[in-house]
């Protein structure tokens, strides 16, 4: 993957010469990496958006068993914020490749709404990488969905291992890399925290 800048052009962000015409577009941006932070990101992105009035749209794809503090959080904006869940029968631990196909393109119908639409100015699929890796959903859908999304939206895919495609087509692309997860040491998930 191409780096941002060398070494040599390491400077802060502020000093960065990009080039000298800049446009206006809505963005398709992937975070990826083996790292703990994507999905937070992400969810930092919608909270900034939710502060600038725009509405919010988030599918998940892959929900664990409890409820999170994200979802509470983003319910508090209902009037401008949507999050849909995949729901029971889709987490980390599902096992019947079938049901796990058709949950996914079930939940990629929410997530092309609310591509298409009008009204949400972000659009975030969390955990969408993870799904087209093991083949629940189609790349090939995906990347034309997105081609076709309204220019001022942007969006948002999170996910290990997003696919080299996903990261061609994308304006920005982040990938945070695990220096020490606190789960290697023996300390548990906390709320507020991980979820
Ligand atoms: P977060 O939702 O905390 O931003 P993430 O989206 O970057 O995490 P995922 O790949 O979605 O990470 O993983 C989901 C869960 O796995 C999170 O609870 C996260 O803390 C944990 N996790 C992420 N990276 C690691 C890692 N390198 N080692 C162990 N656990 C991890
Ligand atoms: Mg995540």
């Amino acid at each position: 993957m191409n780096k941002c800048m060398s070494m040599r052009e390491d400077k802060a962000p502020r000093e960065f010469r990009g080039p000298k015409k800049f446009i206006k577009k809505g963005l398709i941006i992937v975070l990826t990496g083996d790292g703990k932070g994507k999905s937070t990101s992400a969810f930092g992105t919608a909270f900034r958006s939710l502060g600038r009035g725009y509405k919010v749209a988030i599918v998940q794809f892959i929900k664990g068993n409890w409820k999170t503090g994200e979802e509470r959080a983003f319910k508090k904006f209902k009037d401008q914020c949507q999050i849909w869940s995949m729901g029971k029968g889709f987490t980390w631990e599902t096992k019947n490749f079938s049901d796990d196909v058709a949950t996914a393109q079930n939940a990629w119908k929410k997530c092309s709404e609310f591509l298409h639409d009008e009204h949400h100015h972000l659009v975030i699929f969390d955990e969408i990488n993870y799904v087209i890796k093991y083949n629940f959903l189609d790349l090939d859908t995906v990347i034309r969905e997105l081609k076709k999304k309204p220019a001022f939206k942007h969006v948002i895919l999170t996910g290990r291992d997003a696919h080299r495609e996903l990261i061609h087509l994308a304006d920005l692309v982040s990938e945070v890399k695990c220096v020490k997860h606190p789960f290697n040491q023996g300390i548990l998930a906390q709320p507020g925290i991980e979820y």
